[in-house]
């Protein structure tokens, strides 16, 4: 209660931020560690922090994966995919480490095809990006990239074919001469990421960082 009147001021993603005491990982409530989790998953998050690979993507100039893709992360994501649970956006917002300073103008997040982003009501990259845009002060524009085509889901597809297919499926708008953080979920092969890269960089973005909670 002592924090409502925030949680009114961030609207509605906040409101269905859970009390400050269940982690976000087990849902267990629990007094919470550095991350808001419990001392046992806090631990598992540090463990997958240390093994989050530096990236080199084409078009980027610096990739900020905060956690490996494990088990336990592949089930926080799919619980904020597919099972609704958008109020994870925030927690999993707060584990991307970003340098010192202002990284970048805006932020922008990857676009999911329309038709997708309406059967499942909302783009989890989205839900990211303004959770981590909030924390970060820097505003985000869910516009500026978007979806020409619908593409096949990437996560059957080989590295060769996942370039492939989301080559030219991306297109930018009013990102000329600005810096752009560009925020996913997951980083797999980054087929995805450098496609959109390419976009921004197409429509005269001065540059490209790119930021996701995980990195496979
Ligand atoms: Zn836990």
């Amino acid at each position: 209660m002592r924090r409502a009147l925030g949680y009114i001021a961030d609207g509605f993603l906040d409101a269905l931020f859970p009390p400050d005491a269940v982690c976000f990982v087990c849902g267990m409530e629990a007094r919470l560690d550095e991350y808001p989790a419990c001392p046992g998953c806090a631990a598992a998050l540090r463990q997958a922090a240390k093994l989050a690979g530096a990236r080199k993507l084409q078009g980027v100039t610096d990739v900020y994966a905060a956690l490996a893709y494990n088990e336990t992360m592949r089930a926080v994501i799919h619980r904020l995919k597919y099972r609704g649970e958008r109020w994870l956006a925030r927690p999993l917002a707060g584990l991307i480490r970003l340098p010192e300073g202002r990284v970048a103008d805006v932020i922008v997040p990857v676009p999911l095809h329309e038709q997708r982003r309406r059967e499942r009501g909302y783009n989890q990259s989205a839900l990211i990006a303004r959770a981590l845009g909030a924390r970060v002060a820097l505003p985000v524009d869910e516009g500026a990239l978007y979806r020409v085509r619908a593409t096949q889901s990437q996560s059957q597809l080989s590295k060769p074919l996942r370039a492939q297919n989301v080559l030219g499926a991306f297109a930018a708008q009013n990102v000329a001469g600005k810096t752009i953080l560009l925020v996913d979920d997951v980083i797999t092969t980054g087929s995805t990421l450098e496609a959109c890269a390419g976009a921004l960089k197409g429509a005269y973005a001065k540059a490209v960082f790119a930021a996701g909670v995980c990195s496979a």
